[in-house]
């Protein structure tokens, strides 16, 4: 009975496309970030992640494949944040990482790991895949409640996701800060996705 309640509580908590967290694994897991983030003088960092262009992916390919890419981009991007970041899969083709940074120097760092991890996913599966991520910091305020706060910061980080968009996607924006070139050229195929 204590097995099937763990699992239970374990498949209420993933995405089961990607075995990410989902949106509700999230909410519960912020006050732990808050509470660090207090505990040890830093900041709480939200990126949101887009996939671009995705239903054009579907639409050459097929839903299969976008599903197969979904998963793969889920691996590489699992494989790439910080062990005490969560991860998440918020909707279709949308996930958020949530984690504790110094500065918006290191958390623009991870973002453009992540970004760069994305790009590479795709060959393996032989189409282009890119994202646009919009990051956003904030120090825990008094008695601020987690939850709020969390999608506060969401809300701001979506923001500027769709900065990142507007500049012509696969590329990182931070929510107060100016727009940075892409670090290098970025090769795009006949045909390519973005
Ligand atoms: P943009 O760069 O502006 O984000 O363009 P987009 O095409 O990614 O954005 P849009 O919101 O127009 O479309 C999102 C697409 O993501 C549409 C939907 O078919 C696809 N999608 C959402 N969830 C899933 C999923 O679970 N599997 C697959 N294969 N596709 C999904
Ligand atoms: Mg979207
Ligand atoms: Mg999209």
């Amino acid at each position: 009975m204590q097995r099937l309640l763990a699992r239970t509580l374990a498949l209420s908590s993933t995405d089961p496309l990607t075995g990410l967290a989902n949106r509700r694994s999230l909410v519960e897991q912020a006050p732990r970030i808050w509470r660090q983030a207090r505990r040890d003088g830093q900041r709480v960092a939200v990126l949101v992640l887009d996939l671009d262009h995705f239903k054009r992916l579907n639409d050459a390919y097929g839903h299969a494949t976008g599903d197969a890419v979904l998963r793969c981009v889920a691996a590489a991007l699992g494989a790439t944040v910080r062990p005490p970041d969560v991860l998440a899969r918020t909707g279709g083709e949308e996930l958020v990482v949530l984690g504790l940074v110094s500065d918006p120097s290191e958390a623009r760092h991870l973002a453009e790991r992540l970004r760069l991890a994305v790009s590479s996913s795709g060959v393996g599966l032989q189409c282009e895949v890119t994202v646009s991520i919009g990051v956003a910091l904030a120090r825990p305020g008094d008695g601020e409640e987690p939850g709020d706060a969390l999608w506060r910061l969401v809300d701001r980080a979506d923001a500027a996701m769709y900065e990142a968009k507007q500049h012509g996607r696969d590329r990182v924006v931070v929510a107060g800060a100016a727009v940075v070139p892409l670090p290098r050229a970025t090769p795009r195929s006949a045909g390519g996705m973005a």
